[in-house]
């Protein structure tokens, strides 16, 4: 198949939850041919089901596959494998306003490979999880650190697609900042060391003067869905969305910062850290 088009992929089943046979020298195990994506289902207080815009997940994985070298579900396949998912696990929907149920479509390389190549056969998988908040601080503001040190991504490379990869490279910059008591990091651009990027698993938004800026899609950051969505949302109430660069230096006098992403939602930020000086966001 060539990248990014229609794979050929056979009438799925469900399964339990449960270990997967891999080859030994399948394409994800070794080079990292992953991409993954993350959805969530929610039940509404008339008991019905509302899943949030998952044809837009689809689109993502599809431009993924291109990027990753793969061949992809396509947009209705995809659609089609997470209501039925959804559908045989809905007893794991949490009630209204106590959680969601999040949904996880990982595509991989699972064919044999030894040189190093795309993989010459692919598996699409889903699997589910009730979720509640995602960082301990539930809805209260988090704390960011800006990192200048580690990079998730560079230009020309994967970060504007959700491959696993990139995860991979967060795991211990993440880490660290955990370890001394932050909620989560914030990348700066890995070329000028200057320009807000994203947080490891959310988009990133300055508020000054009723302005809402957030850094541009430009191949190094997750074009995120709740990011548009809020973008929507903001342009729909009247305010100015600015999608540009985004210095570092304009945190110094944000009236407000906040994250956004399917697992984060909406998460007010408190503070950032930035070389050893923390930084108090003053909330309008
Ligand atoms: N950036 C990264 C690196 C992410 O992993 C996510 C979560 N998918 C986001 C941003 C937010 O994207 P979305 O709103 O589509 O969940």
């Amino acid at each position: 198949a060539k990248c990014g088009t229609d794979g050929n992929f056979s009438e799925g089943e469900m399964v339990p939850f449960g270990p997967i046979a891999l080859s030994p020298s399948s394409g994800v195990l070794n080079y990292g041919q992953g991409l993954f994506e993350g959805l969530k289902a929610y039940k509404k207080t008339d008991g019905s089901i509302l899943l949030f815009r998952p044809e837009e997940n689809a689109e993502r994985m599809r431009t993924g596959a291109e990027r990753m070298c793969m061949p992809a579900p396509s947009v209705e396949q995809f659609i089609d494998a997470v209501k039925q998912t959804v559908l045989a696990n809905k007893r794991w929907i949490p009630p209204t306003g106590k959680g969601s149920l999040y949904i996880r479509p990982l595509l991989m390389g699972s064919g044999a490979v030894l040189g190093l190549a795309p993989a010459p056969e692919y598996t699409f998988i889903i699997f589910v999880s009730p979720v509640g908040n995602y960082f301990k601080e539930g809805l209260a503001p988090i704390n960011l650190i800006v990192e200048d040190k580690f990079h998730r991504a560079t230009p020309g490379g994967t970060g504007g697609v959700k491959t696993i990869g990139n995860y991979a490279s967060v795991l211990m910059a993440q880490k660290i900042a955990k370890e001394k008591g932050y909620s989560d990091v914030l990348y700066l651009d890995a070329v000028h060391k200057k320009y807000l990027e994203e947080v490891s698993s959310c988009n990133v938004f300055v508020v000054k003067d009723n302005v809402i800026s957030t850094p541009a899609i430009k191949g190094t950051i997750l074009p995120g869905i709740t990011r548009k969505s809020i973008i929507d949302v903001a342009l729909s109430k009247g305010f100015q969305v600015e999608e540009r660069l985004v210095s570092v230096d304009e945190l110094l006098d944000a009236d407000e910062v906040f994250c956004t992403g399917t697992a984060v939602v909406v998460s007010p930020v408190g503070s950032i850290t930035y070389q050893g000086k923390r930084l108090n966001i003053i909330f309008a």
